[in-house]
């Protein structure tokens, strides 16, 4: 067994990390560059990064993901990467017609230096970048954030790079920044809004792009992705809503000091209280009511969870993963009766309090660890130490849950060897209840498995 080794006693380390409960930051930027629509992402770098990171995303999505790469080698691994960057804009411009290239540094091109800013506009200035075509750009090194970081820095370049206010005064919309969340929950998000009839923009917005249907016909830009017009239009709005602490924040804060708009940022909408907290933010924003149908979705929601109590009562959960989506998960399995035994994030948490937040919502108990140390081997000894029922978490979970024979429900990234996550929500109360259901199946299956000859029973 691979993680057989792993030992019992924690051992405090300063330096070392073993196997990350993150991924590197031009992941996450990467993703959020998809989220416009006709854009290329570029990954300024070897061309190994650029191959990892599309193939994180790819075997995620089961869908192709586009990008393109500067292809450091030796020349501009030590001169800099300048030439190879002008070059790439002249052939992805010319062979695959982007709207915009959205290029993320990597760790090698932040070691040398390269100023993204300076090469872009001699992009511009030696006509490399076409008319009318626009270049943006986020620095990503690695050796710092995480995935989430990324995708922070990316949504924050789109608002440097395009938010604009008008002069009019503010409009009556409402922008809806998330976090690195699935496209599912995009949609479910928006779905919400529309429900509310609330006139919002949201960006990133990755559904329709890595979740589009197969109709025969490839689309190297897929229909869905925000537009550049609604970007703009976003300074414009007369507030923001960043759905999560680290990976929406730092964008709606720029748009409040580039353009005036107001931010509030809440919790993604996950479990009965997060979606609550989402949907009466969003009434009293945009001075809109609850209808009948939310009503009902929630009511529905809460039925399940008064029905099928007695199954997560005193059930004990560890989890890892990212820390705007950990906080309202714990606060969901707290509130439906679990014992949080564990929160752990590879991301560093900078300022957010992330363990205040956890011990908030889920009790002073709860071990929590973020930071580059906080990583799936002491996840795993943790674990040892204080064995859970059930572990929620992405699918490196599985060796530990294999090892120590303990169900596993996929939350998270990346998800490679389930499907399921890109098509169907987690948040709002529909989602909710959907991840709900998973959850409980997990815990009775694990139930039925183990169940005695005399206690099998088919009414559990
Ligand atoms: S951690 Fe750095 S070197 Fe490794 S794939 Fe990510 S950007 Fe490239």
């Amino acid at each position: 067994m691979l993680l057989r080794h792993t030992p019992k006693q924690i051992t405090e380390r300063q330096a070392l990390t073993i196997n990350p409960a993150k991924t590197c930051q031009p992941v996450g930027a990467m993703y959020a560059a998809l989220g416009i629509h006709r854009c290329m992402p570029h990954s300024h770098g070897s061309q190994g990064c650029c191959a990892y990171h599309r193939s994180s995303l790819t075997r995620h999505y089961n869908d192709p993901i586009i990008s393109g790469t500067s292809s450091f080698s030796e020349g501009a691994s030590v001169f800099g990467g300048q030439a190879n960057l002008l070059e790439a804009f002249v052939n992805i411009f010319s062979l695959y017609n982007p709207d915009i290239i959205a290029v993320n540094t990597t760790c090698l091109s932040e070691v040398i230096g390269d100023d993204l800013t300076q090469m872009i506009r001699k992009g511009y200035d030696e006509n490399k970048i076409p008319a009318g075509k626009i270049v943006i750009h986020a620095n990503t090194p690695s050796f710092t954030g995480s995935h989430v970081t990324g995708f922070a820095n990316m949504t924050r370049a789109m608002v440097k790079y395009f938010a604009k206010s008008g002069g009019k005064g503010k409009n009556g919309t409402v922008n809806l920044i998330p976090s690195f969340i699935e496209p599912s929950d995009m949609e479910e998000i928006k779905r919400l809004a529309h429900e509310m009839d609330v006139r919002f923009i949201m960006y990133p917005d990755t559904c329709g792009v890595v979740n589009s249907p197969l109709d025969g016909r490839y689309r190297l830009y897929p229909n869905g992705g925000c537009r550049k017009e609604q970007i703009i239009a976003s300074g414009d709005s007369h507030t923001t809503l960043a759905l999560g602490h680290l990976g929406a924040q730092p964008a709606a804060t720029l748009l409040d000091t580039q353009c005036k708009v107001p931010f509030e940022t809440i919790d993604l909408p996950i479990g009965i209280a997060a979606t609550d907290r989402f949907i009466e933010t969003l009434r009293n924003v945009a001075g809109v009511s609850v209808t009948e149908t939310i009503q009902q979705e929630r009511g529905q929601f809460v039925d399940a969870l008064c029905d099928m109590a007695q199954y997560t009562y005193g059930k004990k959960v560890s989890l890892v993963g990212d820390p705007d989506i950990l906080v309202p998960m714990a606060e969901f399995c707290s509130s439906i009766g679990m014992k949080v035994l564990h929160a752990v994030t590879g991301t560093p948490p900078a300022k957010y309090p992330f363990e205040e937040r956890i011990k908030a919502v889920a009790g002073e108990h709860v071990i929590v660890k973020a930071g580059q140390q906080s990583d799936m081997f002491l996840f795993h000894q943790l674990l040892q130490n204080d064995k859970p029922d059930i572990l929620m978490g992405n699918t490196y979970c599985k060796y530990i849950a294999r090892d120590m024979d303990i169900p596993l429900l996929r939350i998270g990234f990346p998800i490679y060897d389930r499907i399921g996550h890109s098509y169907e929500p987690v948040m709002g109360y529909k989602g909710g209840l959907s991840l709900f259901i998973k959850l409980l199946n997990t815990l009775m299956d694990r139930i039925d498995r183990d169940a005695e000859e005399e206690n099998f029973e088919l009414i559990m």
